[in-house]
């Protein structure tokens, strides 16, 4: 084994955390953690003092989005994979076409496509680090991609699919992008994410800012297709309405993805949000663009996503090698998504990272790669 550099402490960012998910969380939601502890930690969730944080929940999460009325927040325990068997039951009435593009998106797709009660999905793909688009199919009820291909670092448009059967729901998997990336939910009939992204919190939630035509959807699907009670869409919805759970739920979680939601409301949004991703990521682009040895993965700006970055490396750079000595001086989770199996690293650009560490981290890549 070589020996490994020590980065000078002088260039070593505020908080080494760079992980695509879980995120880095900010101390003032460890300390409002802290000091919900005894009021909120070991009690009921059927009662008034966590109804009431999942309640200033749903509705900081309404005005974070700009949801219009008839929109609502529904919630559930079991993240974002779960939602994907849920929406599988309780979202497509025959048919899904997906874009699948990496790891996120085929998951999904593939839950559809195997559903013994739905037709075969309709499944575009394209290679790693590109975008397909959505192609309007007769016949089809409900289109879905990732709107943040978090293994890849690709972002997609959310729009309708012009062209599209009357009714056809568009379902986006927001979680790596919700709480970082501007969207406009009206475009989407089931927007969902987990809390451990952009917002911050830890994982086990999912979370869906639902449309009327999503809501109406699973009423009428419950009516007619077995679900398992885990899994069904209109208990989550009445649960919901009543700022609860159907089972419980990790209450530190709601409370550190409450404070997080609160911080970005007050600083401005989603517009806020949007501006300090797009800065940390720019920082990213244009050093590798700069730089002999290193190139971002996807090729097309436009493609390229502001809250998960990825930077591939020269022959000469074993980028292995390098993300082991980064985390031998305490920043971590840079390692590129594992199956994707490139020479390459993977830098969260979340909102909860301060630009200025980016750059940081940026300069200690370079520091690295002198010695
Ligand atoms: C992290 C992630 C998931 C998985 O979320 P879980 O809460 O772990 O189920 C799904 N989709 C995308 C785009 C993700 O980034």
């Amino acid at each position: 084994m070589s020996q490994r550099v020590t980065i000078p402490r002088e260039l070593l960012p505020q908080d080494g955390r760079f992980g695509a998910g879980p995120s880095k969380v900010r101390s003032a939601q460890v300390e409002a953690l802290s000091a919900a502890g005894r009021e909120l930690l070991g009690t009921s969730h059927r009662q008034a003092p966590v109804k009431n944080l999942v309640g200033e929940l749903r509705e900081g999460l309404h005005s974070f989005f700009g949801a219009p009325e008839g929109y609502e927040l529904i919630l559930g325990v079991g993240g974002s994979t779960a939602f994907w068997d849920i929406a599988s039951f309780c979202l497509v009435e025959r048919k899904a076409q997906h874009l699948s593009f990496g790891e996120f998106g085929s998951k999904f797709a593939k839950a559809t496509d195997k559903a013994p009660f739905l037709e075969a999905s309709s499944i575009l793909t394209s290679e790693a680090g590109t975008l397909p688009a959505p192609s309007a199919e007769a016949g089809v009820d409900a289109y879905a991609w990732p709107h943040n291909e978090t293994s890849t670092g690709v972002a997609a448009p959310v729009r309708r699919v012009a062209g599209a059967d009357d009714g056809a729901l568009l379902l986006v998997d927001g979680t790596s992008a919700a709480g970082g990336l501007a969207v406009d939910v009206t475009e989407t009939d089931a927007y969902y994410f987990g809390p451990q992204k952009n917002f911050a919190s830890d994982g086990g939630l999912w979370l869906a800012m639902m449309s009327p035509a999503a809501l109406q959807r699973a009423e009428k699907l419950a009516a007619q297709r077995w679900v398992p009670d885990f899994l069904q869409l209109t208990t989550a919805i009445e649960n919901s309405r009543k700022n609860q759970t159907y089972n419980t739920p990790a209450l530190a979680t709601l409370i550190t993805l409450n404070e997080q939601v609160r911080w970005l409301n007050g600083n401005g949004g989603m517009d806020f949000a949007a501006a300090r991703t797009a800065d940390s990521a720019g920082r990213v682009y244009a050093w590798a663009e700069a730089h002999d040895l290193a190139q971002p993965f996807v090729t097309d700006p436009a493609e390229r996503s502001n809250v998960i970055t990825t930077v591939d490396f020269a022959e000469e750079v074993d980028a292995a090698e390098l993300a082991q000595t980064l985390r031998a001086n305490g920043i971590v989770d840079v390692e590129p998504y594992r199956k994707l199996g490139r020479n390459q690293l993977r830098i969260a650009t979340f909102t909860a990272i301060e630009p200025e560490d980016i750059t940081a981290l940026l300069n200690c890549i370079d520091h690295v790669l002198r010695h």
